[in-house]
């Protein structure tokens, strides 16, 4: 079939799309409308945890479907139950707010402290975030994120978000007034190009936190649920945030997003908080599903095992082609080029006879994120593909 046979213009242009309809999706594999596979190393920018048409969404899916899809956030059901009390056991959070995207999660942690500052700071109100940073596409995550050029895209502003730098603890000190309430950040700077933050930072923040009566806010969108090694980020630096936003990956790829906060922090009255599919069941059924494969045995220990795979080929490939090595966290991994071809690798990946997913979020780096219960033959699969994408693309 013809891509020209699709009719694709009631869709709104938001951005440049290859011309290619993906009609069926299989664990790390997809299929386009001419029935050409792809191995996928993107999996919908790292949300799809399991990846494509997991059996055990589908099979929550369908249960759920089949008992109740929405009662309404006014009362209660049992999948969102659920969900919480697995979040919060899992975590030092006590309370858990659904939502169902990553901006509107962050929303939430931003009226949160704000309405927090209200309560405990005398109306401090400015959340210290970080060059570089993503939060989302709404107008505050907008004004909270750092992406170069968004102060200005659709002013004003919503004010209150003061820049530091990503582990530069000065930076962050020399911002600090009687108005600031918290600072907020990424575990790792994901759409940034996978910055991680140091040890030394974050124990930094959580200091800088408590001398100045702040909160410290982890925004876990992107590396929330399993993707970085561990349940969350925060984890692996030995810190104790006071609020942490969820999306992406804990819904495994349908629209679901947490907010959790400790106890001392949740101090929204009735009314303050709320939204039309908060915790609504057929989503918090699957978000359910994708937690408990999680949490099964060996499955982090696999994870482990990919990770320890795929940072030591990305190294490999660097060394053979005089790159500049890896970093990451877990299954989020970028390989550091020598030279702004990551596009055309990209584009000529896509294009191979066998097709392969990669994003660059900058020119000179590729991003990998791979559904975290992909294989060791899909593994060593993406790497022959990339060298080979590579020699192509610099002969
Ligand atoms: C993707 C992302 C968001 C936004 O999530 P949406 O579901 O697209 O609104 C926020 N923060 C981080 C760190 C992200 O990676």
């Amino acid at each position: 079939m013809d891509f020209s046979q699709f009719n694709v213009n009631a869709l709104m242009e938001i951005t440049s799309r290859p011309e290619l309809v993906f009609v069926r999706g299989q664990g790390s594999w997809l299929e386009d409308h001419n029935g050409k596979r792809y191995l996928d190393f993107v999996q919908g920018w790292a949300v799809n945890t399991l990846g494509h048409c997991a059996p055990e969404m589908r099979r929550a899916l369908i249960d759920q479907s089949e008992k109740l899809m929405n009662p309404s956030p006014a009362f209660y059901n049992q999948p969102s139950i659920d969900l919480a009390t697995r979040l919060t056991g899992a975590s030092c959070f006590d309370r858990v707010f659904f939502a169902n995207s990553g901006a509107e999660a962050n929303e939430g942690a931003i009226k949160l402290a704000r309405k927090w500052g209200q309560v405990h700071r005398d109306g401090a109100y400015k959340i210290i975030t970080m060059d570089h940073g993503f939060h989302g596409r709404t107008l505050a995550t907008m004004s909270a994120s750092g992406k170069p050029g968004w102060d200005k895209m659709f002013a004003p502003q919503v004010e209150g978000f003061p820049k530091a730098t990503l582990n530069d603890l000065d930076s962050v000190r020399a911002l600090i007034d009687d108005k600031t309430v918290a600072i907020m950040l990424e575990p790792v700077q994901g759409e940034a190009g996978v910055f991680p933050a140091t040890k030394e930072f974050m124990q930094g923040l959580r200091k800088l936190a408590d001398e100045h009566r702040m909160l410290l806010i982890v925004d876990e969108v992107q590396t929330g649920m399993g993707r970085t090694g561990t349940m969350f980020a925060y984890q692996q630096f030995d810190v104790v945030p006071d609020i942490m936003t969820l999306a992406k990956g804990i819904g495994g790829g349908v629209p679901l997003a947490a907010l959790l906060a400790r106890q001392e922090v949740c101090v929204f009255a009735y009314g303050d908080q709320g939204g039309t599919y908060n915790g609504n069941p057929l989503m918090a059924a699957v978000g359910v599903a994708v937690y408990d494969t999680l949490t099964s045995p060996g499955f982090m220990e696999t994870l482990a095992a990919r990770t320890r795979q795929l940072s030591e080929g990305l190294l490999a490939l660097s060394a053979k082609w005089g790159m500049k090595g890896e970093r990451g966290m877990g299954l989020l991994r970028a390989l550091l080029l020598d030279r702004d071809d990551g596009p055309a690798i990209v584009d000529a990946a896509r294009n191979l006879p066998e097709g392969l997913l990669l994003n660059a979020p900058r020119a000179n780096l590729l991003r990998f994120m791979p559904a975290l219960n992909v294989t060791e033959a899909e593994v060593t699969r993406m790497l022959e593909q990339l060298d080979t994408v590579i020699a192509a693309v610099r002969k």
